[in-house]
């Protein structure tokens, strides 16, 4: 059983909490704050309720070394900007200074530097995950984005508490991930997209009978075509994943599962410029980049008769006008059909996508893990889940 912050008596607490503040810097400022902001709730009831927060995370990958380009110091005035309160940076995530600032009674809130400037972080030392826990009574796990990785702040150092529970993030996305897993509400609508297919193989092998229909774009549909002898140019194919993609056919069709593939597409030169339509083939020196505006129209059709529909992957190279309108028209059809479809988006660049579309306040979930969601929509269990249980 997993704990929830609510349930917990934090009164006169220092609370030690895991959160995923590993955001794009640029110029020493947080230049897209989600993860941040959506641990925010967290923070703050926390803030009301205990003595003080202990707030760690990772940034990137320092490979246990101290690189000051990953510092969290751009967090730091994120999150003080946002709290409106004093946060304090401590030097290093653990060590005598980093103690004496975490046990200060005036510091309210400290944010530790980097856990992966030390390499124990990633190694899950028994050590280091000790000397973190030592700096606080209560744990709390906010960061459902690295929940997949068997870290010292993630795993191992739950050993050493009694009282610890998931925040307020990690509920909201046990709750609507969870519930895809146990009983998604039907019709349920899988839309994926993306550039890799062996990425998505598992989620589409663990939810395939779960679905109503399975909608593919993005640069793996070019996969599946090409498994159905269709001319795909100079698209994305992972030539090792044909076979697979055709017993995928062949297993949505048995289950009377439908599954939807580009019928027209957006295609670009070499150059990923000169962009044309094409039609069910892809001339030779073409590279298809979107799906084009009759695919479109058949997976707005699909999600328009959803209950419930889950989207990871953008459907063409959204980064890049024109090749974002196949996403822009999922996004907003989204959007449109909200709340009466439930809409969960997973994966940072599907989040992406639909925040450029504009609509991001008007879909039901945005997931914050990449490749934790992914793990988890393929049934697999997470350290950082299982970690947080209760032990009988
Ligand atoms: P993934 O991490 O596998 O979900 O892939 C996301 C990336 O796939 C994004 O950067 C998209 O721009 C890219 N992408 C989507 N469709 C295509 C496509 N048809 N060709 C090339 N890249 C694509």
């Amino acid at each position: 059983m997993i704990r929830k912050l609510v349930e917990l008596a934090l009164n006169g607490k220092a609370v030690f909490l895991r959160v995923d503040f590993n955001v794009p810097i640029t110029n020493g400022k947080v230049t897209e704050p989600h993860r941040i902001d959506s641990a925010l709730p967290t923070v703050r009831f926390i803030l009301e309720q205990a003595r003080k927060v202990i707030v760690a995370s990772h940034l990137g990958r320092p490979d246990g070394k101290v690189v000051a380009k990953y510092s969290l110091a751009p967090v730091r005035e994120h999150l003080q900007d946002s709290l409106n309160k004093p946060v304090v940076l401590a030097p290093d995530c653990i060590g005598p200074e980093t103690e004496r600032i975490v046990r200060a009674d005036h510091n309210q809130i400290v944010l530790l530097e980097n856990l992966r400037f030390h390499q124990e972080e990633e190694k899950n030392d028994r050590e280091f995950s000790r000397a973190l826990a030592s700096l606080g009574e209560v744990y709390v796990n906010d960061a459902f984005g690295a929940a997949h990785r068997a870290h010292a702040s993630i795993s191992g150092m739950t050993a050493f508490f009694t009282v610890k529970a998931a925040g307020k993030l990690m509920q909201k996305e046990l709750d609507y991930l969870g519930s895809i897993l146990t009983a998604p509400d039907q019709p349920f609508v899988m839309v994926l997209g993306g550039a890799k297919v062996s990425d998505k193989i598992g989620v589409i092998k663990n939810l395939l009978p779960k679905l109503t229909a399975l909608l593919i774009g993005g640069g793996m549909a070019y996969t599946f075509l090409k498994s159905q002898g269709i001319q795909v140019g100079r698209s994305l194919v992972e030539e090792d994943k044909l076979n697979v993609a055709t017993e995928l056919i062949t297993e949505a069709a048995r289950r009377g599962i439908k599954l939807v593939l580009p019928i027209d597409h957006i295609t670009g030169d070499a150059e990923k410029g000169n962009p044309q339509p094409a039609e069910k083939h892809i001339a030779r020196d073409r590279i298809g980049l979107d799906i084009g505006p009759k695919t479109a129209a058949l997976f707005v059709e699909e999600i328009k008769k959803a209950k419930l529909v889950l989207w990871n992957g953008p459907v063409g190279l959204f980064e890049m006008a024109p090749y974002d309108q196949g996403s822009r028209t999922i996004a907003k059809s989204l959007a449109e059909n909200h709340p009466r479809v439930t809409s969960v988006i997973a994966g940072g660049d599907t989040v992406a996508a639909v925040s450029a579309a504009g609509v991001a306040e008007n879909v039901t979930h945005l997931s914050t893990g990449g490749g934790a969601t992914l793990e988890f929509l393929e049934g697999r269990e997470l350290p950082g889940v299982k970690a947080l249980e209760d032990s009988p």
